[in-house]
């Protein structure tokens, strides 16, 4: 019987990402506009662009047909390292976008949730069948590489398209451009331009291989907003707290990690990793740091739907429980005490 090859890859994968991507020049200075409320969906491609070359990278270093069984990548390994290395790059773009559009939304007047698109797991589906179907890996090893990166800026674009969507549903009449870098071919030529929403041509989002071109939203004037701001619920709501990454980017750039007690004390509650990273990427309510008698440093995080006390300095949750109603109804209107 064959060792699992999986959880060992997937733990080298996971830290070889992490390491190049925490040493790339181009993140850095992406995230840097990003926590400076500047970046733009312009960004959002290149940091797709940049944490898809570095996934592929690292996954070309690391899977060949000589650390495969038979040479292969059958589709149960393939589905198991795809799904899980893509959907952290789904989540690390995400992030991003998100910030993105909130920051439009913002300047625009417009008081939408902003919107996550879903982890596309069909398009994985497509290349881990494709990965399958030659009998030696060595042969597509290629698809880890471009179609890596198109699948990451196609984050971006699903993005664009779900947030535009909204928009549109509500009244808005949000703008849709499709830019070349460089020359483009003749397809992309055809297709690039600015459009007003629905009217765009239905293949706006797609992107060949090496394509390069930019999709970024507008959300035009935003005038009907006092209309519905009140009105809008968000029926998507759940499917979206559902969605959110589990590896959450805190504003500092960390990721937080479990301690025992925080680990026991969260299963008491009910209270899952989602619940944790959304509180901590979108809290309500912040709070100073605080010393206990042993230097120990704690903070507060009080999220819509969970409070989260962690340590800024290792980033472990120390404790975790419910916001109370009364808390929420305090800080979600902003009133400061
Ligand atoms: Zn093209």
């Amino acid at each position: 019987m064959d060792d699992d090859i999986v959880p060992a890859l997937l733990e080298t994968i996971n830290q070889q990402f992490d390491l190049k991507a925490n040493q790339s020049t181009i993140l850095r200075v992406l995230l840097q506009a990003a926590k400076n409320n500047k970046a733009t969906y312009l960004d959002a491609n290149k940091f797709a662009i940049e944490i898809g070359k570095i996934l592929g990278d690292v996954l070309g270093d690391n899977i060949s047909s000589s650390v495969l069984p038979d040479g292969r990548m059958y589709y149960n390994i393939g589905q198991r390292i795809l799904g899980s290395a893509l959907k952290k790059n789904h989540d690390l773009i995400t992030g991003f976008t998100d910030d993105v559009q909130g920051q439009l939304n913002k300047k625009a007047g417009i008081g939408l949730k902003v919107q996550t698109p879903a982890f596309n797991e069909d398009r994985v589906a497509g290349l881990v069948n494709r990965l399958d179907s030659e009998a030696n890996f060595d042969d597509v090893a290629w698809m880890l590489k471009e179609p890596v990166v198109n699948f990451s800026q196609s984050v971006v674009d699903d993005a664009v398209k779900a947030n535009a969507q909204l928009h549109y549903k509500v009244g808005l009449h949000p703008r849709i451009t499709r830019s070349l870098v460089g020359k483009g071919c003749a397809w992309c030529r055809e297709k690039a331009g600015v459009y007003e929403y629905p009217d765009v041509p239905k293949d706006v989002y797609r992107r060949h291989e090496n394509d390069r071109c930019i999709v970024e939203y507008n959300p035009g004037t935003g005038k009907h907003q006092d209309v519905w701001s009140k009105q809008w619920k968000d029926p998507e709501k759940d499917a979206k707290i559902e969605a959110r990454k589990q590896l959450v980017k805190l504003p500092s750039g960390r990721k937080f990690v479990k301690s025992k007690h925080g680990r026991v004390r969260q299963s008491e509650r009910d209270i899952n990793d989602k619940d944790i990273a959304e509180a901590l990427a979108h809290p309500i309510k912040v709070f100073p740091i605080e010393t206990d008698k042993l230097g120990r440093h704690a903070q507060k995080h009080i999220g819509e739907k969970t409070t989260v006390v962690m340590n800024p300095d290792t980033n472990k949750v120390i404790t975790t429980y419910q916001t109370s109603s009364r808390k929420r109804r305090k800080y979600s209107k902003g009133s400061e005490e």
